[in-house]
């Protein structure tokens, strides 16, 4: 058992993430009637603001659920019993998508990975060119792995689906990513982009979301998969009134609305660019460490959280035990295969220099604590957030 800790503890890992006061206190309000005349007007509101969040003009369905829920809710909504979905195994999440999208009743051909890269787009062009009967009716990906700290170049396996001329749908799971990396929901062509809650949007779990595309819109018609709960149709139909058809997650959507105001006035490509620094920052210090980062092609290196290897022999599990006993530090697992091999740091969300220069040195003392050999992490993490771009504070 940790012991009693004064002082924050440090959520790093990479999602749920640390809520901003702003957030809890949004959402620390009285219930209010969601079929009452006070209620449209929140849902309007948050549909306005989300929309840049995805860079879609279309709707945004919002459901209380868990990201698994927005998941299961793209695959039903658009595609029927026996229709084939294209995945690509980049880690934990993808396997899992596509455990799901088999329990469904869809035919899952997965392109199988190593867990250190992203989606190659070339081997989706390459299979989608094979299909010569046009029987894939979906490609389904996850633009931010969360078990490997991969960033999949989501607008080039849309050139790669372009390029062999494929008409499937095509589903992307930002549920790590989104308001944290560049994504667009429109310009890169996706059908059903899939978010959640509780990473990049600040927010405690418990909100899932569908953006949803005209074509995606029009499979919906004829898609037979059974739905009733994550059904879009009679969603977007009350949404437009500014109500649900069954009771939203209210007190939820007072902080989402909250978090949506904080990020518009950081401006999104700021958002974008703090991730960035963090993620770069954080790579110098494991360099530092001298450990290895687990993603393999600098080009996919996520900007949200980093996974990185224990040397062999080393438990990367102890090691997370000894932080969060010591210093309260809880970091993220190394999930299915590379439990007790890797550890992901993550560094998105409401987050900043000062909580990545601690969390740093958390993990550094730790590797000092359990005998990791390592070198000096934080002194070049540290050099590099005082000296490149350091953000000036808003009103300073
Ligand atoms: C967290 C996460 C999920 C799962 O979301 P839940 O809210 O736990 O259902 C799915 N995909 C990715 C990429 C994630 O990071």
């Amino acid at each position: 058992m940790p012991q009693p800790q004064s002082g924050v503890h440090f959520l790093q890992i990479p999602g749920p993430t640390n809520v901003p006061e702003r957030v809890l206190r949004a959402i620390d309000r009285a219930t209010m009637d969601h079929r009452g005349p006070a209620f449209a007007p929140l849902t309007r509101e948050i549909q306005e603001l989300i929309r840049p969040v995805f860079a879609t003009a279309g709707p945004v369905v919002i459901y209380p659920a868990s990201g698994t829920g927005a998941w299961e809710a793209a695959l039903v909504n658009t595609l029927s019993p026996g229709d084939r979905v294209l995945m690509a195994e980049t880690g934990w999440f993808a396997s899992l998508w596509s455990k799901l999208a088999g329990r469904l009743g869809l035919e899952v051909e997965i392109l199988p990975g190593d867990w250190r890269h992203g989606v190659d787009p070339e081997a989706i062009a390459a299979r989608l060119e094979a299909d010569a009967g046009r029987t894939i009716k979906a490609v389904a990906i996850v633009h931010n792995e969360t078990s490997t700290g991969v960033t999949s170049r989501v607008a080039e396996v849309r050139a790669a689906i372009d390029r062999a001329g494929h008409p499937a749908l095509f589903l992307v799971d930002t549920i790590s990513s989104l308001a944290s990396i560049d994504y667009r929901h429109d310009e890169w062509g996706v059908d059903v982009t899939v978010g959640g809650s509780q990473k990049g949007l600040m927010l405690p779990p418990g909100l899932a979301f569908n953006a949803v595309s005209n074509k995606a819109l029009a499979a919906s018609r004829t898609a037979k998969l059974p739905r009733s709960y994550w059904a879009w149709d009679e969603m977007l139909e009350s949404n437009r009134d500014g109500y649900f058809p069954y009771t939203p997650a209210t007190n939820m959507l007072y902080g989402l609305r909250e978090a949506l105001h904080m990020l518009h006035e950081e401006g999104l490509p700021n958002v974008f660019a703090r991730h960035a620094r963090h993620g770069e920052a954080t790579r110098r210090a494991v360099r530092g460490w001298g450990l290895e980062i687990l993603a393999l092609d600098p080009r996919e290196y996520s900007n949200t959280l980093t996974a990185l290897l224990v040397p062999e022999g080393s438990d990367a599990d102890a090691l997370r035990a000894t932080i969060l006993e010591h210093f309260d530090m809880s970091l993220g697992t190394g999930l299915g295969k590379l439990k007790g091999k890797v550890f992901r740091i993550g560094h998105l969300g409401s987050f900043n220099d000062l909580m990545l220069a601690g969390t740093l040195c958390g993990v550094q003392m730790g590797l000092e604590l359990v005998g990791i050999p390592h070198g000096d992490g934080v002194s070049p993490a540290l050099a590099y957030l005082a000296t490149e771009g350091a953000p000036a504070l808003a009103g300073v």
